[in-house]
């Protein structure tokens, strides 16, 4: 399949889309080498398994494979990382596991992508529940859950998914050629991943490649970029679909008063709207995921799934973990886990949702500007705990923005901290004391974790096993 028997095939990277490729490949019928700088623990026992699949294995080292013709990166990989420069030198094709997933998929499978800083997983979610709720054999694929490649091949039995909700990141869109999805998004565009990608500019662009020829547009039209990708980087000729927080143009889904409308795909979007669902069933209620469940109501309109299966796919939906999950109520302060804000634009969205609150923050900022969520969130704080590599920074913009707010620092558990307690512990014990009746107690850090925390899942189920702790 794919032109791919008996090629040699390079798999750059053993990290999470890795493994699945390789043995995707292998199926196929290539020659698989495995590469990877790591030689240690966190490699070795998936290296074991892929070279008694058949593959060969090379750690410690990113040599390129003499006579491969094909390199299949780990999207995180950098443009610059030494294999893919000397693959560029060798005029060596590129391309990330999604681009693998297409190239392999059979042509009747339908993908509706999403991609975007903030809100990917939670509309891939959505928009998966939408389509089953319609009776539509799909499938959510992207950071959580099937691996893609593992979606566009045929299971045990023979079988297929039909359609697949894809979340895509800026890297892999960045290694993805001919990816062209039905119908797609960008739900916003905000700093992240700078870094990686040098600049804003090369970022926002790297996401606009979700809007490729045919590819049916749907836009944000509150995001200026959203807009400017759909309009700019996608097929003149493919429709353009905007969705919005208040009353749609033709054209457009939107909100009417506490009811979600269709006047895109509806009979006749010149004079009527079709109604899909009201506000009280999107969950978490929140100004931001009403955005996202328009976006996933437009992606599941475009093939043409029905009103009533938007809202009882939305009924169906369950938020993820860690994304504004309400922890416990303590005398009388709410406390909610959103440790996936890992930046500030999806801080400010949680925050924005809650009147007075005691805003716990703070890890690595990844060259992020916090001034402008300080400053909008400002009114609405009673106090702050920071906590992280980078939080002298929000110390910073909040004696600045916020200059009446307390504030406090926590670097580490209290010394006298009962046997199991955490850093955590010390963050909420700070929290409540400055929380009153009425507040909510929110960890949006506005920053990623790795500083501190294995992960944004540890720093949230810390903070969660500290709130029931609480006396
Ligand atoms: P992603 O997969 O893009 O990281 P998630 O659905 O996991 O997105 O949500 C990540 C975080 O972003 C959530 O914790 C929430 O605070 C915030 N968020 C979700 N949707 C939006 C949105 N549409 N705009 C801004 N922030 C959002």
């Amino acid at each position: 399949g794919a032109g791919l028997e008996g090629r040699l095939v390079c798999v750059a990277g053993l990290g999470v889309s890795g493994p699945p490729v390789a043995r995707a490949l292998l199926a196929r019928g290539a020659r698989v080498v495995v590469v990877d700088g790591r030689d240690d623990d966190t490699v070795r026992p998936v290296a074991a398994e892929l070279a008694d699949a058949g593959a060969e294995v090379v750690l410690g080292g990113t040599p390129l494979p003499e006579g491969c013709d094909l390199v299949v990166t780990s999207p995180g990989w950098r443009p610059d990382s030494p294999l893919l420069v000397r693959a560029a030198e060798a005029g060596t094709e590129v391309i990330g596991d999604v681009e693998l997933a297409w190239r392999l998929k059979p042509a009747d499978q339908v993908w509706l992508a999403i991609t975007g800083t903030n809100g990917k997983t939670t509309t891939v979610r959505m928009l998966e529940a939408m389509l089953r709720a319609d009776g539509r054999d799909a499938l959510a694929v992207g950071n959580v859950g099937t691996p893609i490649v593992d979606a566009v091949l045929p299971d045990a039995d023979g079988h297929v998914h039909d359609v697949l909700a894809v979340e895509l990141s800026s890297f892999q869109l960045h290694w993805s050629s001919s990816v062209r999805p039905h119908a797609a998004t960008v739900l916003n565009v905000a700093p992240d991943h700078l870094d990686w990608h040098g600049g804003l500019d090369p970022y926002a662009r790297a996401k606009g490649r979700v809007f490729a020829p045919g590819t049916i547009r749907v836009a944000n039209t509150a995001d200026a970029w959203s807009v400017r990708l759909a309009e700019e980087d996608g097929d003149p000729y493919a429709p353009l679909v905007g969705f919005r927080l208040d009353t749609p143009r033709a054209g457009e889904l939107g909100v009417v008063e506490d009811l979600l409308v269709d006047r895109a795909f509806c009979a006749d979007p010149g004079s009527s709207a079709e109604e899909l669902a009201t506000l009280a069933d999107v969950r978490p209620a929140a100004p931001h995921n009403v955005a996202n469940a328009l976006a996933a109501a437009a992606l599941a309109r475009s093939i043409g799934v029905a009103p009533a299966s938007v809202r009882a796919g939305l009924a169906a939906f369950r938020p993820e973990p860690h994304r504004i999950a309400h922890v416990a109520s303590v005398g009388g302060v709410d406390y909610v886990d959103d440790s996936k804000a890992t930046n500030p634009h999806a801080a400010a969205a949680s925050l924005g949702a809650y009147a007075s609150v005691v805003w716990v923050a703070g890890g690595l900022l990844k060259g992020a500007a916090v001034d402008d969520l300080v400053a909008a969130a400002a009114g609405r704080l009673r106090g702050a705990v920071l906590i992280g590599a980078d939080r002298a920074r929000l110390r910073e913009a909040l004696a600045e923005h916020a200059p009446a707010v307390p504030v406090v620092e926590v670097e580490g558990p209290a010394p006298d901290a009962p046997e199991g307690h955490t850093v955590m512990d010390a963050v909420v014990a700070e929290a409540a004391a400055m929380a009153r009746e009425g507040d909510t107690v929110l960890l949006a850090p506005a920053a990623a974790s790795m500083d501190m925390f294995t992960n944004y899942p540890e720093r949230g189920r810390l903070f969660s096993e500290a709130v029931n702790r609480l006396p």
